[in-house]
């Protein structure tokens, strides 16, 4: 499946994107481009296309009150479960004026919004477990309305969203200094009682290891977590989400060429078509495991003996299968998984629980800390 992701159709969508003169959300061009991105989606088999028209407040960056567009595309599967990855489609040019200002915003974001189309084409030819939601926000420029928006809709309307992976600015490999790097991803997370989203992050790297080779053929393309919600003083689609409770990480290249963003420079020459597309297939690894996974297990604890044994019990689901996670407690990945199938318990043999943290996951799903 992951031969299918195609770098050319990824770039031919940031191209037709880049055409607008901007996608500034105040604009009648954004609403152009949703209907563009709406029927590109609505080619494909299956799939449930809306426009979904939300309210923007007044801002710094909104004259007046207005309604505004996004797209939202669902591939319904066995089950109401749904697993989400998008983007932002809207663009906007803060050296000269907001509103008629050329803003390409081939990278911010059309590249993530073309990540999203080229997945669902993908995932299309297949049938899932659980359902698949492709997003195209707005708004994201003026202070994430459209996901605010969306994920207050999503509270409110109680969807059960098992993870969102928001990708926003995944195709640049430069910076202004002219460092290259085509072999990372940033995968950020935020740490909370609340949700899961540094759980999903550690599970997303964990995944994709190994699965992907970079642009070069040979090394390999490899994910770097950020154990920080965001960049610096920076935002994405994913908080709001996160702030509701849900499960959401943000994927962002790993070399950012700052002056090139919200500018009418930030142009399509300068995205890496093969970069792009070593990220879509890392969304597409870790979308194919959660859209699968069964029901996570509950009461995962550690026993209390003293042995240099560890011992794990859990409340299981009939005909889920688990897998048991542990890590040193200074590493911010996983380091050991064992497959235990359909077992409530397991022995992990010679990795004590003094220095390690442990987690139990159904197979494909978000692993749950044992206590
Ligand atoms: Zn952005």
């Amino acid at each position: 499946m992951l031969d299918q992701i195609d770098p050319k159709r990824l770039h031919a969508t940031v191209e037709a994107l880049a055409k607008w003169n901007t996608r500034n959300t105040n604009t009648p061009e954004l609403t152009q481009a949703a209907e563009w991105i709406a029927s590109e989606y609505r080619k494909i088999p299956g799939m449930q296309v809306e426009i979904w028209h939300y309210t923007i407040p007044k801002g710094r960056r909104v004259p007046e009150e207005k309604q505004v567009v996004e797209v939202i595309a669902k591939l319904q599967g066995e089950d109401d479960r749904l697993v989400m990855v998008g983007g932002h489609m809207d663009s906007i040019n803060l050296s000269a004026d907001i509103f008629s200002g050329r803003a390409p915003g081939a990278n911010d974001d059309a590249s993530g919004t073309a990540l999203a189309l080229e997945l669902a084409r993908v995932m299309s030819t297949k049938k899932w477990k659980h359902s698949l939601m492709f997003i195209a926000f707005s708004g994201e420029e003026q202070g994430l309305n459209g996901s605010q928006a969306l994920a207050k809709r999503a509270k409110d309307e109680n969807w059960q969203i098992e993870a969102f992976l928001n990708n926003d600015m995944v195709s640049n490999t430069t910076n202004d200094l002219g460092k290259k790097d085509d072999s990372h991803v940033r995968v950020f997370s935020e740490e909370s009682d609340k949700h899961q989203s540094r759980e999903l992050a550690r599970f997303i790297e964990w995944v994709c290891r190994g699965k992907v080779k970079s642009p070069d053929g040979k090394t390999p393309f490899e994910i770097k977590l950020v154990l920080r919600k965001d960049r610096f003083g920076r935002g994405g689609d994913h908080s709001p989400f996160n702030d509701q409770g849900f499960n959401a990480v943000r994927f962002v290249e790993v070399e950012e060429a700052y002056t090139r963003q919200h500018t009418p420079n930030d142009l399509p020459e300068f995205s890496d078509p093969k970069y792009h597309a070593c990220i879509a297939k890392m969304n597409l690894l870790a979308m194919s495991a959660l859209a699968q996974a069964g029901t996570q297990p509950s009461d995962v604890l550690i026993k209390r003996d003293q042995s240099h044994h560890t011992t794990i019990s859990w409340h299981k689901t009939d005909g889920v299968k688990y897998m048991v996670y542990w890590r040193d407690t200074a590493s911010a990945v996983w380091q050991g998984s064992k497959e235990v199938g359909e077992a409530d318990h397991a022995v992990i043999e010679n990795v004590n629980k003094d220095d390690h943290m442990f987690a139990v996951g159904a197979m494909g799903g978000i692993p749950v800390p044992a206590k």
